[in-house]
């Protein structure tokens, strides 16, 4: 397996390739060249947050729920995913063994996903468990490496995305008393809280804590322990932006994502999973206006899109995912000419081991939904 940031391996394997050399131009007519000529053996998948110029190359757009599930069925040898690397992982674990699944940037990450390793888990866990008599179930969203995937797996819990939180949820609950969801603090606890669960049954475990910031006695009376986690992009939304909208504007719906926090979840008009806020979006009535909670690329792709509509930011400022903002056409181009040459490069690969769990997991959230 080549490394796109080893140069002289690169360069060793892909002469062609100076990306110094070509201008941006270029690169999309070369992209647009390679992707024709390989169409009987490549799929690119795209997720929502992607820039205009690289979603323009996607055969199949989505969030990470609808990608992991038409990821399942997909027939061709190559899937470029044009995201961030634990939906590459997805990718790799749901889709048979024959397949390659490459990640053009291989540093493209998620901040939230980086919040929490299997190292601090594993002590989490241990903690938790021994605090309490009561069964803790183990739920983790979906944006969190295969390793976290794997330790909700041997540990009979599932795997959630922001479409299906609520109905994982439950089956949690109704399966044990406590439930331990990470990362992200904000998907946890708005979507505990809608299914009637109050915040102070709620605790934060915090891995940067001795013990995680919590006495044995705090885990043995919450009914939800949150992982400390969250996301960058959503977490810049704030109430005060809502209110400034409203005054300016009334009339206008304020629609978020549920990685926002409780306060800005609580005062929206709507919440809901990327797909849910596409779809609401492109069911509203003509002249509908819709201030949205989630990242800037989808917001301004949903504003060109709906010209019938008024569709602007809920914050004033650039809410962008800087790790999706990675990919880039200059390295999907890289990635087409490496495939071209029977040499890919970033391919993901999740261990078998890994796999086997973080499967059982995703099989169990398959099934939820
Ligand atoms: S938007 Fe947030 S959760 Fe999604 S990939 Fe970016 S940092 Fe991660």
């Amino acid at each position: 397996m080549l490394d796109l940031y080893d140069k002289k391996e690169l360069k060793a394997h892909l002469p062609e390739i100076d990306e110094s050399e070509l201008s941006e131009t270029e690169v999309l007519e070369q992209c647009l060249k390679l992707k024709e000529e390989l169409k009987d053996e490549l799929v690119i998948l795209g997720h929502h947050y992607q820039q205009d110029d690289v979603i323009s190359f996607a055969d199949i757009t989505g969030d990470s729920l609808q990608l992991a599930q038409k990821a399942k069925s997909l027939d061709k040898k190559y899937v470029i995913f044009c995201g961030v690397h634990f939906m590459a992982e997805t990718a790799d674990m749901v889709t048979t063994e024959d397949k390659v699944v490459i990640l053009p940037d291989m540093k493209a990450g998620c901040s939230m996903a980086d919040m929490a390793n299997r190292r601090e888990i594993d002590k989490s866990w241990e903690f938790l468990t021994k605090s309490t008599d009561k069964k803790i179930v183990p739920i983790t969203y979906i944006n969190c490496t295969a390793a976290l995937k794997s330790f909700v797996g041997e540990n009979d819990g599932s795997i959630c995305t922001s479409s299906n939180a609520k109905g994982v949820i439950s089956w949690a609950l109704e399966k044990g008393e406590k439930l331990l969801f990470f990362p992200d603090q904000h998907l946890g606890r708005n979507t505990c809280f809608e299914l009637g669960i109050q915040l102070d049954e709620m605790v934060v475990y915090d891995p940067r804590k001795l013990n995680g910031g919590l006495t044995p006695e705090a885990v043995d009376k919450a009914k939800v322990i949150l992982w400390y986690g969250y996301c960058s992009v959503h977490q810049g939304f704030k109430k005060e932006h809502i209110d400034l909208i409203k005054k300016k504007d009334p009339e206008m719906t304020v629609i978020v994502h549920p990685e926002c926090s409780y306060d800005v979840w609580k005062n929206a008009d709507m919440a809901g999973s990327t797909s849910f806020i596409c779809n609401t979006i492109d069911q509203a009535p003509s002249g509908s206006k819709f201030a949205v909670g989630t990242e800037i690329n989808l917001v301004n792709r949903l504003n060109s899109k709906y010209e019938d509509k008024e569709i602007v930011s809920l914050s004033p400022y650039q809410c962008l995912c800087t790790t999706m903002y990675r990919v880039r056409p200059r390295w999907l181009l890289a990635s087409l000419k490496a495939i071209k040459n029977k040499q890919p490069i970033n391919v993901i690969k999740v261990d078998d081991h890994t796999k086997k769990f973080a499967m059982k997991a995703l099989d169990q959230m398959f099934k939820i939904s």
